[in-house]
């Protein structure tokens, strides 16, 4: 006997800058995967598997594709904003899995996340290396410096801190934020400064700004793993004198600040790092969902 249809509902998602629109049918979403394989761990995916295709609202022309190893699997994050929208799959009843933290009105903390050990397919996965030089800034001789990388391996970086984000030795902020773009993204943010990171195939990066544009998101353009962000560099001075006092303040103190996303860190367990979480849900009105 097969078991009873549940009713399913409508759910509308996007990436973040609006040029790839779904809709895909699903039972009210209760529970999301967390897979822990390279590429999910480095993109931040939280899956809904529906039984449906999702249908294609609105495309741009935008989305990239990216698949690795296998092959059996193709990534398909938004060439603009660099959020992952879907990956398609024969692994799929649907062909189709959709990152659902790129749902609309779904916050995704309020929901059960159960894990995946999507690792165990992809024992082959070695994270590419960095071979620049290492940041030395002063002040940080007894400090550690932590790799990292793109899941492609175009984009690497080297970050000194002091201490370990999987323990309580590293005494700065670790935020995790379910605003419009960080809960797409899944960022996964420390604030160190510019003299204490050093990124290597800067050439492969994409950048992405909205809102106010004072800051902009760094984004491997070949795979789609969100390396960090920065200080916009093409903000005219007309543009800085034109931005609300509140927010030229906000700029001018953290013009030194390079936020780097551990989610890009190699050999880091993030099950032992733990974000404090801010709620720029709550904060995020300004984003009109299209
Ligand atoms: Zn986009
Ligand atoms: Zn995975
Ligand atoms: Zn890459």
């Amino acid at each position: 006997m097969s078991e009873p249809e549940q009713p399913t509902k409508k759910y509308r998602g996007n990436c973040h800058c609006g040029a790839f629109v779904f809709e895909v049918e699903a039972p009210e979403i209760k529970s999301l995967s967390d897979c822990n394989c390279s590429i999910c761990t480095k993109r931040g995916y939280l899956w809904l598997v529906p039984k449906s295709a999702p249908t294609i609202v609105k495309d741009d022309g935008k989305l990239v594709h990216y698949s690795f190893a296998g092959k059996n699997m193709d990534h398909q994050f938004c060439g603009n904003c660099g959020i992952t929208v879907l990956a398609a799959s024969d692994m799929f009843p649907a062909k189709f899995g959709v990152n659902a933290r790129t749902i609309q009105g779904l916050n995704v903390w309020d929901l059960e996340i159960k894990t995946f050990d999507g690792a165990a397919y992809d024992p082959q996965y070695v994270a590419p290396a960095y071979s620049g030089p290492e940041p030395n800034p002063a002040g940080f001789e007894d400090a550690n410096t932590y790799h990292g990388s793109c899941h492609c391996g175009a984009v690497t970086t080297a970050v000194r801190i002091k201490g370990s984000p999987e323990d309580n030795t590293y005494k700065e902020r670790i935020l995790e934020c379910n605003c419009s773009i960080c809960l797409r993204a899944g960022y996964i943010w420390i604030y160190p400064s510019e003299s204490q990171v050093a990124i290597q195939g800067r050439e492969n990066l994409s950048t992405y700004v909205f809102g106010t544009r004072v800051f902009r998101k760094v984004f491997c353009k070949t795979c789609g793993v969100h390396i960090g962000a920065e200080p916009n560099p093409d903000l005219t001075d007309e543009e800085i004198a034109a931005l609300p006092e509140v927010v030229r303040d906000f700029r001018a103190a953290r013009l030194d600040l390079r936020p780097m996303n551990l989610r890009a860190f190699n050999g880091l367990d993030l099950k032992r790092v733990k974000p404090t979480q801010v709620d720029g849900w709550s904060r995020g009105q300004q984003y009109a969902n299209p």
